[in-house]
């Protein structure tokens, strides 16, 4: 049996891959801002180190594998673009560099990163935001995010996911972390309803949007059904699997980008 450490274990699909793994007979440390075993605020440095130190002394130094699900959505707020930053983006990167001598101790570890398919589906997102991210620089992401005022969130969000993807992607094959044996994959849900997407679609305007955007399938995705594809990138059975971004998005991705390949 395994020791994953997941995050976002509270709520919607961090939950349940939380219950799958559990169920399965593995070991989870969860790691949420509360109802957790290790409660931290991943949107401060320190909250993200005190979460990394607390998952090392309980896994004993060797991780099978993490699952990172811990995210905030893109609602309305003057403060809402840091904490996405923050959460989405440092709570990802500076957990799995403080995880990496744990992950490559067990040899063939899997990590699964949580994306979005707002990584592709979303116009005009500032490369300075995607790049004051990559390059730990919070206040380059902000100054490039000013101009877009109360739609700042939405960008932020969607910087977050385009930055998390391309970290998932260089770091996968070009630090080493192949070679050691770590599996580091994204996933890239769409429209999946959780606590996160209720959210959204409390708010009419949000909610309009919501409904109006492309879902060649129909309807939202079930949190059950992402867990289940979390589990299986998890598996031996994705050995193989290394660097990729897994769209699970009903067909949006393919449907604003069927000719980009
Ligand atoms: P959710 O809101 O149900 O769960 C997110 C979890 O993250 C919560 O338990 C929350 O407490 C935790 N979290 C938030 N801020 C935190 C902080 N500062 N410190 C510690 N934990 C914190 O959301 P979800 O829909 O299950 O989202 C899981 C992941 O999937 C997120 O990264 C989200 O961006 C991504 N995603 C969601 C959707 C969707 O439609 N639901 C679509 C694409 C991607």
């Amino acid at each position: 049996m395994s020791t994953y450490a997941v995050t976002g274990a509270a709520s919607g699909m961090g939950r349940a891959v939380a219950e799958k793994l559990t169920a399965a007979g593995h070991t989870v440390i969860d790691v949420d801002i509360a109802e957790a075993t290790v409660q931290a605020d991943l949107s401060t440095p320190v909250g993200r180190r005190e979460a990394a130190a607390a998952v090392l002394e309980r896994c004993g130094g060797r991780l099978d594998g993490a699952v990172m699900a811990a995210g905030l959505g893109p609602a309305p707020g003057r403060e809402r673009p840091r904490l996405i930053a923050e959460v989405n983006y440092f709570g990802v990167v500076e957990l799995l560099e403080a995880w990496r001598p744990a992950l490559a101790a067990a040899d063939d570890a899997k990590v699964v990163v949580f994306s979005s398919n707002s990584s592709t589906t979303v116009p005009m997102v500032p490369g300075r935001a995607v790049r004051g991210l990559l390059d730990g620089d919070i206040d380059r992401v902000l100054g490039a995010l000013r101009i877009f005022g109360k739609q700042a969130p939405t960008f932020a969000y969607a910087a977050s996911k385009i930055a998390v993807s391309r970290w998932v992607r260089r770091t996968a094959v070009t630090s080493g972390w192949a070679g050691a044996g770590i599996r580091l994959n994204a996933i890239a849900p769409g429209a999946v309803l959780t606590p996160l997407l209720e959210k959204q679609l409390a708010t009419p305007a949000e909610a309009k949007q919501i409904k109006r955007f492309p879902v060649p399938i129909g309807g939202f995705g079930d949190p059950d059904h992402l867990a289940d594809w979390v589990v299986f990138m998890l598996s031996d059975a994705a050995a193989f699997l290394c660097g990729s971004v897994v769209f699970v998005d009903g067909g949006s991705d393919a449907w604003f980008r069927a000719d980009d390949w």
